[in-house]
């Protein structure tokens, strides 16, 4: 009965369902976005507490399964269910999302959640453990990764529990875990186009000290590139002599990273590195 394409694996523990929605700490004036409702052991507990539920879910036979179920209570002027994929539809507005993802969209999820406005006041999500382990990672963690610092640049990540993948039926072949994620509100000012440029260079070697890397002819090339247009954009002249391994190597020193590695940086870190490149004129477009 169930589509594991579709990520479908339902929550079959009601002790499970019960520590998400208490962890949700949801208001009586909340405006929930629930993705995902399956047959609704989530939803019909955030009914109870939330001002409104609206659950995105993209199986027909799941929607009229989860509208069956409040069907005649009192909860179902509360509910509200769009059919359809979540991730090509047009969000309402919402307080608080909490969703039991399908896994093969987590990633593209985040970033579309990290993007949407207004900004809710958090998120309370499962996703594979794997994945979840990299969301939160620390610096010098051994799943501190890109995926880390890019989402910890825009919201406090925060491990919530573990579950087992025996807690699901059918069980899917990995364990699971809750996250919560709250935007940060305003987001940093930082351009995302060179944080993410200057992140990949970083994490391209995420052991190797930024003076390695930045020592590179493919990446000093690039730079390069970048610093010309950039020069001829601000109608400043290039240095006939210019030697951008140089510039680059001193720019990296007085900034203090040149023997930092990227797998022991701090969102702080990557901030104050950008803005020592882009001073000197250094762009990662
Ligand atoms: N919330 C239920 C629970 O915890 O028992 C079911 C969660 S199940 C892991 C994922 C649900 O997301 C399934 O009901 C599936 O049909 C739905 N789904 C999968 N891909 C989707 C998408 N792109 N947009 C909306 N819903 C989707």
């Amino acid at each position: 009965p169930f589509n594991t394409d579709k990520g479908q694996h339902i929550l079959k523990n009601p002790g499970v369902v019960n520590a998400i929605v208490e962890k949700s700490a949801l208001k009586s004036t909340d405006t929930v976005l629930e993705v995902g409702p399956g047959t609704g052991n989530l939803t019909v507990k955030m009914l109870e507490v939330a001002k409104t539920v609206i659950a995105c879910e993209i199986d027909p036979r799941m929607i009229a399964e989860v509208n069956k179920r409040v069907m005649g209570t009192p909860l179902q002027t509360k509910l509200q269910v769009n059919g359809g994929d979540v991730m090509k539809m047009e969000w309402p507005f919402f307080d608080v999302c909490v969703a039991n993802l399908p896994y093969q969209i987590s990633s593209p999820f985040v970033q579309k959640l990290l993007l949407h406005r207004p900004l809710p006041r958090y998120a309370v999500l499962m996703f594979q453990k794997e994945f979840a382990d990299r969301l939160v990672a620390r610096p010098g963690d051994k799943d501190y990764s890109r995926l880390s610092v890019n989402v910890q640049l825009l919201a406090k990540v925060e491990m919530l529990m573990k579950v087992k993948r025996t807690e699901f039926r059918p069980p899917p072949k990995v364990d699971s875990a809750v996250v919560r994620i709250a935007p940060k509100n305003p987001p940093p000012p930082v351009n995302f186009v060179e944080w993410e440029g200057l992140l990949r260079l970083c994490f391209m070697r995420k052991n190797k000290t930024l003076s390695a890397i930045f020592k590179l002819s493919n990446v000093i090339e690039i730079i390069e590139d970048n610093y010309r247009k950039v020069c001829s954009f601000k109608n400043k002249p290039v240095p006939k002599d210019l030697n951008m391994k140089q510039v680059i190597e001193d720019t990296l020193t007085a900034s203090g990273y040149a023997e930092g590695r990227a797998r022991k940086m701090r969102v702080e870190d990557f901030l104050a590195l950008l803005l020592a490149f882009n001073k000197a004129d250094i762009h990662f477009l």
